[in-house]
């Protein structure tokens, strides 16, 4: 069919033209009342390193895509709850939505970063059977499952980019946990350790401003992949005859 090319050129314009901006929540943990875990470093707590971390996540990005869109869940040092974290994503129609932590064990004795999908969560919610019909529950599970995919691969992508930068004998892996932060997300979720704060070696590191720069450009790259590779995806979806 000799039209074919005109019309899969004319769909990929008109998908062009309607591409979709990257759109980031950086989720600072912690906050207010909520310190988070104590660093190896007398006076240091994770709440205040996240924001900071989360700050220079975002000038990242904006650097490599100014025409990004990127808010944090908070812009100084007060109390969020976790539905007014995911809210924003949801409100916003987020690419992807980060958290960030630091970690903390009880020996003081581990190392290394993490990142977190949701995992273990109910696969229907409570009530949710008798308000939907059969088919909408399968929608519904679809929904999730294709989710907590994309999730999946933000997770590895963020681990791999860690790695360049914290080394890849420190990589934890990705790992599922039903953090409640990460189960009201509609919008591929991910909660990063980014490394241990009261580790007596690890701990001092984080707090060097060369090192936390270095994580910050690593989380950037790795939204910046993500969203490119997502919207390189629904291009070619779209573009199908
Ligand atoms: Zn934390």
């Amino acid at each position: 069919m000799r039209l074919y090319p005109l019309i899969a050129l004319l769909n990929l314009v008109t998908v062009r033209s309607a591409a979709e901006p990257l759109r980031v929540v950086i989720d600072p943990g912690h906050g207010g009342s909520n310190l988070g875990a104590a660093g190896a470093v007398e006076g240091t707590l994770e709440k205040r390193l996240t924001l900071a971390l989360a700050r220079l996540v975002r000038d990242e990005i904006l650097r490599e895509r100014p025409d990004a869109d990127v808010r944090l869940t908070r812009e100084d040092d007060r109390f969020v709850t976790l539905s007014q974290r995911t809210r924003i994503a949801n409100d916003m129609g987020a690419t992807a939505f980060v958290s960030l932590h630091m970690n903390a064990s009880p020996d003081r004795g581990q190392r290394g970063f993490e990142t977190y999908v949701h995992g273990a969560g109910p696969v229907v919610e409570p009530g949710e059977s008798q308000a939907r019909g059969p088919v909408d529950e399968i929608l519904a599970d679809l929904r999730r499952e294709a989710m907590l995919a994309e999730s999946a691969h933000l997770a590895a992508i963020v681990q791999r980019h860690l790695g360049d930068v914290l080394g890849p004998a420190r990589d934890r892996g990705v790992k599922r946990a039903p953090f409640d932060v990460l189960h009201e997300a509609r919008a591929p979720a991910v909660l990063v350790e980014v490394g241990f704060l009261d580790n007596a070696e690890e701990g001092p590191r984080l707090l060097d401003g060369r090192v936390q720069r270095d994580i910050a450009r690593a989380l950037a790259d790795a939204i910046v992949e993500f969203g490119a590779r997502r919207e390189a995806r629904r291009l070619v979806l779209y573009a199908q005859p």
